[in-house]
């Protein structure tokens, strides 16, 4: 490891350490101090996760790297400052947001995720690639999630920090997260070599349901056992957790995660209205048409026969169904 890469490193230590201080001791930090605690985040979570304030005031930084000798060019590259073409002058990236420090596997910080406090936009503004943050192979919250993991046998994927934190205040240790791009074959290889099981629990909404799926593809593979959350629609993780406790997420969200074929058969009732049979039968049909993508007999057979049950048709009528269907193909 080079030395410019040491330096990119710490230059992210100090930041952290510096909006860290900021949130939680002064003024400056009163108002990020405040949206945290309305979100349920007590003194000791931002403290285990480190969670910092970044003033407005886009000097802050560059102030504090030009006192400790640090190069103002090589904080850029980190992708902690900003240049001006114009006039050359140097800034902040990060300004006026709550801040999601970043650790690569080995606890070290290397980016920063910042959240807006109001409706500010972007909603949350990450670290950009530099040399020391590779995106496609780090996930938030990996790096203090892999004691828990390790013990456990099982890691939890979430979409988003909040979702990463929530449950870690729920008592779930083994969170990771993406970091607002799409789950990569990278990051399903951390988590294939550390778990034998994955519970991926996304957001309840279309997105979420499709990532979701997207997500457990790339994890398949090897012999890792793959479950998914179903959340209700339009919730995410840490939603769920406030509106309605700890125990439910663990035990419904959570232990309740199902494995990929019954989740697809479950998502594939979104948006529509069984008791109407229009839509009863496209979803008929769509079951089918997915269970013909499960390779293994006896688990296509577990899930017609619930089929029949549940619409009380026979066995029968819907292989031949299937048939139809596959002939058509
Ligand atoms: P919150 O609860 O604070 O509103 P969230 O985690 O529920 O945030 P989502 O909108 O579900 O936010 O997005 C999930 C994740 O995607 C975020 O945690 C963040 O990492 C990333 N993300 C969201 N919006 C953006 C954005 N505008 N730019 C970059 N990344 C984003
Ligand atoms: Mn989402
Ligand atoms: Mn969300
Ligand atoms: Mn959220």
């Amino acid at each position: 490891e080079r030395a410019s890469e040491r330096e990119m490193i710490e230059g992210h230590e100090l930041a952290a350490k510096l909006f860290h201080h900021l949130l939680m001791n002064t003024s400056q930090g009163e108002a990020a101090y405040e949206y945290l605690q309305s979100r349920g985040l007590t003194e000791e979570v931002m403290q285990a996760y480190q969670l910092g304030y970044a003033p407005e005031h886009r000097q802050t930084l560059v102030s504090l790297f030009e006192k400790r000798g640090y190069s103002l060019e090589r904080m850029t590259e980190a992708g902690l400052l900003v240049r001006s073409d114009r006039t050359g002058e140097y800034f902040d990236r990060f300004s006026g947001r709550v801040m999601f420090p970043v650790a690569e596997r080995r606890g070290r910080l290397i980016a920063f995720g910042g959240r807006a406090l109001g409706e500010d936009e972007p909603k949350y503004l990450n670290s950009t690639e530099t040399p020391v943050f590779k995106k496609n192979e780090t996930l938030y919250g990996f790096a203090a999630a892999r004691q828990a993991i390790r013990r456990s046998g099982r890691a939890v994927l979430f979409e988003g920090y909040m979702d990463v934190i929530a449950a870690y205040r729920a008592g779930l240790e083994e969170g990771v997260a993406t970091l607002g791009t799409s789950f990569t074959e990278a990051q399903a290889r951390v988590l294939r070599r550390n778990a034998g099981q994955v519970t991926v629990c996304y957001d309840g909404d279309g997105a979420g349901v499709e990532a979701a799926l997207k997500a457990a593809e790339l994890l398949d593979g090897g012999d890792v056992d793959i479950r998914i959350s179903l959340l209700p629609e339009g919730m995410d993780p840490d939603d769920y957790i406030s509106s309605y406790g700890t125990q439910a997420f663990l035990s419904d969200i959570i232990e309740g995660a199902l494995p990929v074929v019954a989740f697809k058969i479950q998502s594939l009732k979104r948006g529509r209205n069984l008791q109407q049979e229009g839509d009863r039968l496209a979803y008929i049909e769509d079951v089918l048409a997915a269970l013909t993508d499960v390779p293994r007999a006896v688990e296509r057979e577990h899930y017609m026969q619930q089929l029949a049950e549940e619409f009380s048709l026979s066995l029968d009528a819907l292989k031949q169904e299937q048939y139809r269907m596959y002939k058509q193909k």
